[in-house]
């Protein structure tokens, strides 16, 4: 592949129960996926022990928020050294949900990818324009002020541990998948704005995930696009044949 190993991520949102949690676990395990393909499943923080102990590799664990800074006196928070501590790769920032629902700004989750990075946590910063942003024309600036936030705050050596999700807003949860060619254009337009405010090199070799109503359909013709290098998938995820089968989206 022209920028690395393929990449799927499960964002399972605020589901699960101690059942579904575990016949879900039992079917990624059953399941049979490509050795080239980096999978990152993110759980509650609540279910997060439960599927480190019981999920097996080559399915790798993320956290689907931390906190800014130091943990501390921050209430109902969870910090990114101790997600490292306890032995999670990886973090989502900057979700729309969480930037919606919990007002994160642009500037915030700058901060919190540049903190992430700092305790050793790999990131998956998430950009995307809503509907009305998109059809006033805005797309290209919103997309332009979600990544000067993360590039303001991220150090040229990070960028190894860094991944980008595009999840256009009007996309995510539901049932409408941006199309090929609207996926591609947002993903060209984001790879060469890290290459005119990063780096070329940067450009060349960062994944940039699409996300929004990614299943087992669309998978397939998404996976073959220039940019695309995989899928942060939501609701998908939480169907163990479903998610195997976008693991195995590029064959
Ligand atoms: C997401 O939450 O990151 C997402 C893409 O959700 P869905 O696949 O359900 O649209």
């Amino acid at each position: 592949r022209a920028h690395g190993r393929f990449f799927i991520g499960g964002n399972w949102k605020c589901n699960g129960t101690v059942e579904s949690v575990q016949s879900l676990i039992k079917e990624l395990n059953e399941g049979s996926v490509p050795d080239a393909v980096d999978i990152v499943v993110a759980p509650t923080f609540v279910h997060l022990d439960m599927v480190k102990r019981e999920l097996k590799g080559p399915f790798q664990l993320g956290a689907q928020d931390c906190w800014v800074g130091k943990g501390g006196a921050f209430t109902g928070e969870v910090s990114a050294e101790m997600l490292h501590d306890f032995g999670i790769p990886w973090v989502i920032l900057g979700h729309s949900e969480r930037r919606s629902l919990c007002r994160e700004d642009d500037e915030l989750v700058g901060q919190k990818c540049e903190y992430a990075l700092s305790q050793g946590l790999k990131v998956i910063g998430c950009i995307g324009e809503t509907l009305e942003q998109r059809e006033s024309g805005k797309m290209f600036d919103v997309l332009d002020s979600q990544l000067r936030a993360i590039v303001n705050h991220t150090s040229l050596s990070n960028w190894d541990n860094m991944v980008v999700a595009y999840e256009p807003v009007w996309a995510i949860g539901t049932g409408v998948v941006a199309s090929p060619e609207q996926a591609q254009e947002a993903h060209a337009y984001v790879r060469k704005w890290i290459a005119d405010n990063v780096s070329p090199e940067v450009a060349a070799s960062l994944r940039l995930l699409y996300g929004g109503s990614v299943n087992e359909s669309n998978c397939g013709t998404l996976a073959n696009l220039e940019d695309v290098d995989g899928f942060l998938v939501g609701g998908a995820s939480l169907k163990g044949s479903s998610f195997i089968n976008i693991c195995n989206a590029e064959n």
